[in-house]
């Protein structure tokens, strides 16, 4: 164990310079060309047998160590449209094309640099014991995690085609948590979220005469308003709902009264049932908006990206906190509960019928996160993920991910012995006592 955290750390060191190459290049999400190659050019190095392409710009590296489970490891490459504001020496000056054609910045403003690095990394870890463990290693490297779409776009072009099936499917997302920690919750431990794009239809006219038409904005702020009682009348108080509009546009000008309008709106909510419920109030209020101001056509709501609720199976996560525990200490191992945050990674497990274990890796200055916990100023003082200002620290970040990736996976292919020298802990206790 304690070879493979050394490995670990001196693998995590040799990557420093890959990550902030990484992170000043980042790609928005289906545009991860670069990071692509990059992957596949490494995992190629190291002797896997590697697909490019998959679900447009996904990359997939198999490792086959003889009999044994399969254990498939996930990270993600996107970037997100933020202009980087860390002022670090390797910050982003990247541009690019978001889906609508407009000229973007570029930032890894949700560390998915960090995962690309730690899974390249664990990678290493693994072969370089491979005579430890036996089993088929499947790295899998997502495009458009952001979009929602990507996992699911890796699965419909054959993904479970190319690779062995899983047993379990295991990987992490740093978070604004003290680096050099890891935290895990079991059961649902992401939000599903749902966004959905609204078009309000009236009928416009001059600013002078709204008895003449069907006025739109008035519309959309009745529904705004009323789309709040989703969370506040329609949710349970042991429930957990959110729902934000965070788009409403409508008009050119003060004295006309638009034809329509429209709404940009997201909801997440951490179980099927929660959700089911808001979406069913969401259509009814907005449609029942329309008809309360006459509206000759129904409103138009589109479901614009979909993920679902992220849910930690509980014995594989218990296995997977065990294993985490005995080789950083139960000090370094918290549960975080459930986070409004969502992520995609859930698609593979489903798709493949098998447990997931997605971890938070922790990515904040542990002193700096310490005082401003003590001060009661973590949500100001620490930036979160997509902030401008979001840096995670390189060490122990890097260092932590990478044995967080490499400990699961030798947990997940039943190299207990290796993980967990028998009688370790004891002879410990024994010197020690
Ligand atoms: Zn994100
Ligand atoms: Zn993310």
């Amino acid at each position: 164990m304690t070879q493979v955290l050394a490995n670990a750390k001196v693998t995590a060191a040799r990557l420093v310079e890959l990550y902030k190459d990484l992170h000043a290049h980042p790609e928005l999400s289906f545009e991860e060309h670069r990071t692509a190659g990059i992957v596949a050019g490494r995992l190629k190095a190291l002797g896997l047998e590697v697909s490019t392409g998959v679900g447009r710009t996904g990359v997939v590296g198999i490792a086959r160590n003889g009999e044994g489970p399969t254990v498939l490891l996930r990270a993600d490459m996107d970037a997100l449209p933020v202009l980087e504001d860390t002022g670090l020496d390797y910050a982003s000056t990247a541009r690019g094309t978001d889906p609508e054609g407009h000229d973007v910045p570029v930032m890894h403003a949700c560390g998915h640099d960090v995962h690309v690095v730690c899974l390249l990394g664990a990678t290493e870890v693994l072969l370089g014991c491979r005579e430890h463990w036996s089993g088929t290693l499947v790295v899998v490297f997502q495009p458009a995690e952001e979009a929602g779409s990507g996992a699911k776009a890796m699965i419909d072009d054959g993904l479970f085609d190319l690779v062995p099936a899983p047993t379990v499917v295991l990987g992490q997302h740093v978070a604004p948590a003290p680096a050099g920690v890891v935290g895990v919750h079991a059961g649902d431990a992401f939000a599903g979220a749902d966004s959905f794009n609204v078009r309000l239809f009236g009928r416009g006219g001059h600013g002078s005469r709204p008895e003449t038409t069907i006025d739109p904005v008035v519309m959309a702020a009745a529904a705004v308003m009323r789309l709040q009682t989703v969370v506040s009348r329609d949710t349970a108080g042991t429930d957990m709902a959110v729902l934000t509009v965070g788009q409403l546009h409508a008009g050119t000008k003060n004295n006309i009264i638009p034809d329509e309008a429209t709404l940009g709106l997201t909801l997440r909510t951490t179980n099927t049932a929660v959700r089911e419920r808001s979406v069913a109030a969401l259509r009814r209020i907005i449609s029942a908006e329309a008809a309360a101001s006459g509206a000759d056509r129904e409103p138009e709501i589109t479901l614009a990206e979909s993920f679902p609720v992220l849910h930690n199976d509980p014995a594989a996560t218990a296995r997977t906190v065990g294993a985490f525990q005995a080789a950083f200490g139960e000090e370094r191992v918290m549960d975080p509960g459930a986070v409004t945050g969502s992520e995609d990674v859930g698609e593979f497990s489903t798709a493949a019928g098998v447990p997931l274990v997605y971890w938070l890796l922790g990515g904040a200055d542990p002193v700096a996160f310490a005082a401003a916990q003590s001060a009661g100023t973590t949500d100001s003082d620490i930036p979160s993920n997509h902030s401008p200002h979001y840096a995670p620290v390189i060490s122990p970040t890097l260092e932590m991910g990478v044995g967080a990736l490499s400990v699961a996976a030798l947990e997940w292919f039943d190299s207990g012995t290796f993980v967990h020298p028998a009688g370790e802990a004891e002879a410990e206790e024994q010197a020690a006592g």
